[in-house]
C-alpha cells in the first residue's frame, strides 16, 4: 500500500521510510505508513501549484465546487461506520464519540457545499456613471492545511470544505499519530471527481515532513491548528515569504459557575466540560472558576462524580472517557499535576494511572481535580490537554471576569447563571471567541471558531472560515473611457 496521495496517485515516500501507527487504548498495531520527507512534501507542493496554475480546477464555477462537496458529504455519510472505527483505533477514543465526529464531518462538508456559491462578490457605487466597479472573491492560490491528533478528521474537514469552496488546491498534513482518516478522504474526494493535483496528502513528522509548508514560496496560505509553541514556530518561518497564517491555537477555558445557577445542570457540564475525550479537547473546560459560597459544595460533589467515570477502550460499551494519545502526552501530563502540587494545589482525586490489569497497556490517566488554585499557578494558565481540572474561586461579577481573562489564551469560556442579564454582561466582557451562557461545548458550523490572543487569529467555520481562503479582488471598469489631458498640451 501507498499512502501518500500526490498530483491524484497514491505512492510511497521517496525515502522508503513506514510509520507504525498503534492505537493507544492498548497499544495494537494498527497498521504501518508511509512516512513521507521534505522531497515528498515539495513534490505535493509542486502539484497543487501546477494545478491551481494550470489545472480544470480554477475554471470551474462556484456552484460545482459547491456539488462536488454535497457529493463528497454524501460519500462521507456512506462510509461513516468505516471512518468512525479508524478514527477511534487511530486515536483511542469511544467508536460513540467517533460517530458523532463524523456526523458532524458531513455537516461541515454540506454546510460550506451549500454556501459556496452565495456570495458572488458585491457591485460598488464609485460615484461615476461611467464606471463599472465590483469586488470579486478569488482563492487564495495554494494552501497548506496542517491539523492535530484530537479530532482528526473534523479539523481536517473545517480546512478542506472551505479551502475547496473558495476554488483553492492543497497539501493537507494531518498529525503524524492519526493518519487513516485523511487518506480515505482523499479517496472519497478522488471518487466525488476532485481533479487530479487539487488536492494532496502528506503523511509525517511535523519537523521533517511538515517543515516546507511555511517556507515554499509556492504556497500562498498555512492554515494550522495545533499547540501554540508549534505555531509560533510556523509563524515565523512563513514570514520569510509572507504567506498567510490561520491559527487555531490551545487554551486553558475558564468555566465560571455562579451561586445563582442550575447546580445541578452546571455540575453535569463542569464534568463534561472538561473530562470530555480524556480533556483533549482545545475548549476544554479545564479552569472552574467557581463562586466562593458554593465552592464547598458544589467541588465535593464533582469530586465524588468524577471518581465514578469508567476508563475504557473504544469499543468497551460501559467506558465513558478513553486513554490519553500517547505516552510521552502522559508523561507531559503527569509533570503539569506534580508541579500544581508542589505550587501548592490540592489534589483532591486522581493523580495517578488507574490501577485496572486491563487498561495497563493503554495510556489511561485518571480524571484529576486540582483544588485551591490561583491565577498566579502555572496550572492555571498552562494547557495540560489531559483530564486534569484546576478550581479557583471568585467573589462577584467583577472578579470572575478579571480571573477568567488573566490568561494568555483566549480560546472559549462559559458562564452559569439563571440571571440573564449577568450572563450576558460576563460574555460581553470575556475575552474569547466563544462563550457559551448555560452550556458547554457545542458548535455548528454557521458559526465562526477560533481565538483572541494567544489562541490564535484567524477564524474557521460560518463566513469568516470561507474569507480565510478567499482574496478580495476590486475591478474598475471604465465603460466611457476619455482623454484627461493631465499632462502636456
Ligand atoms: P502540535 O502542534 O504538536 O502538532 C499539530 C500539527 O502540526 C501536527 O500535524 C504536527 O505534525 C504539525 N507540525 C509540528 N511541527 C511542524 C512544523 N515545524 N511544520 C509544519 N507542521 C508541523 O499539536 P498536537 O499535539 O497535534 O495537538 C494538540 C494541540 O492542538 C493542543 O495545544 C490543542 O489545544 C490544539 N488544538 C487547537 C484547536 C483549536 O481549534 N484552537 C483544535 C484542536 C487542537
Amino acid at each position: 500500500m501507498a499512502e501518500l496521495y500526490l498530483d491524484g496517485a497514491w505512492v510511497s515516500a521517496r525515502g522508503g521510510a513506514r510509520r507504525e501507527i498503534r492505537c493507544p487504548a492498548d497499544g495494537t498495531l494498527v497498521a504501518e505508513v508511509d512516512e513521507a520527507g521534505a522531497e515528498d512534501t515539495e513534490a505535493a507542493i509542486a502539484a497543487a501549484y501546477g494545478a491551481f496554475r494550470d489545472g480544470p480546477w480554477t475554471d470551474t464555477s462556484a456552484r460545482e465546487r459547491g456539488d462536488l462537496l454535497l457529493r463528497l458529504a454524501d460519500l462521507l455519510e456512506r462510509d461513516a461506520e468505516d471512518l468512525a472505527r479508524m478514527e477511534s483505533l487511530d486515536t483511542g477514543k469511544r467508536l460513540v464519540e467517533s460517530r458523532y465526529d463524523i456526523t458532524d464531518v458531513v455537516a461541515v462538508f454540506r454546510h460550506y457545499g451549500r454556501v459556496a456559491a452565495e456570495d458572488a462578490g458585491r457591485m460598488v457605487d464609485t460615484g461615476n456613471p461611467d464606471v463599472v466597479s465590483r469586488i470579486v472573491h478569488e482563492p487564495v492560490g495554494v494552501c497548506a492545511l496542517v491539523t492535530p491528533w484530537n479530532y482528526p478528521l473534523l479539523q481536517v474537514s473545517w480546512k478542506v470544505a472551505p479551502c475547496l469552496a473558495a476554488g483553492n488546491t492543497f497539501v493537507l498534513k494531518p498529525s503524524e499519530l492519526t493518519p487513516h482518516t485523511a487518506i480515505h478522504l482523499m479517496r472519497l474526494l478522488a471518487e466525488a471527481g476532485l481533479p487530479a493535483g487539487v488536492g494532496n496528502l502528506v503523511l509525517g513528522a511535523g519537523a521533517t515532513a511538515g517543515a516546507p509548508l511555511s517556507t515554499d514560496p509556492r504556497v500562498d496560505l498555512v492554515s494550522f491548528t495545533g499547540g501554540l509553541e508549534t505555531g509560533r514556530r510556523l509563524m515565523a518561518a512563513a514570514a520569510g515569504t509572507v504567506k498567510r497564517v490561520a491559527l487555531e491555537l490551545g487554551g486553558k477555558n475558564p468555566n465560571i459557575v455562579f451561586a445563582d445557577a442550575d447546580l445541578e445542570v452546571a455540575l453535569d457540564f463542569a464534568l463534561t466540560a472538561v473530562f470530555l475525550h480524556s480533556g483533549q479537547v482545545c475548549s476544554a473546560g479545564a479552569r472552574l472558576i467557581v463562586q466562593d459560597e458554593i465552592h464547598d459544595e458544589f467541588v465535593d460533589r464533582l469530586v465524588a462524580r468524577a471518581g465514578t467515570i469508567r476508563l475504557g477502550g473504544p469499543f468497551d460499551d460501559k467506558a465513558e472517557t478513553g486513554p490519553l494519545t500517547s505516552s510521552a502526552h502522559r508523561d507531559k501530563v503527569e509533570a503539569y499535576v506534580a508541579r500544581g502540587i508542589a505550587e501548592g494545589a490540592v489534589l483532591r482525586t486522581g493523580g495517578a494511572r488507574p490501577e485496572d490489569p486491563a487498561l495497563a497497556d493503554g495510556f489511561y490517566y485518571l480524571p484529576t481535580i486540582l483544588d485551591g488554585c490561583t491565577s498566579d499557578m502555572s496550572v492555571t494558565q498552562d494547557e495540560s490537554f489531559g483530564p486534569v481540572l484546576t478550581v479557583e474561586t471568585f467573589t462577584d461579577e467583577a472578579d470572575a471576569v478579571r480571573i477568567a481573562n488573566d490568561s494568555i489564551y483566549g480560546l472559549a469560556g462559559a458562564v452559569w447563571t439563571q440571571d440573564a442579564g449577568k450572563g450576558q454582561r460576563v460574555a460581553g466582557r470575556l475575552r474569547m471567541g466563544t462563550v457559551w451562557i448555560n452550556d458547554y461545548h457545542p458548535y455548528v458550523p454557521q458559526a465562526e471558531w477560533g481565538g483572541y490572543k494567544q489562541s490564535g487569529f484567524g477564524r474557521e467555520l460560518g463566513e469568516a472560515g470561507l474569507a480565510e481562503y478567499r482574496e478580495t479582488k476590486h475591478v474598475w471598469h471604465n465603460i466611457r473611457p476619455t482623454e484627461q489631458r493631465w499632462f502636456g498640451g
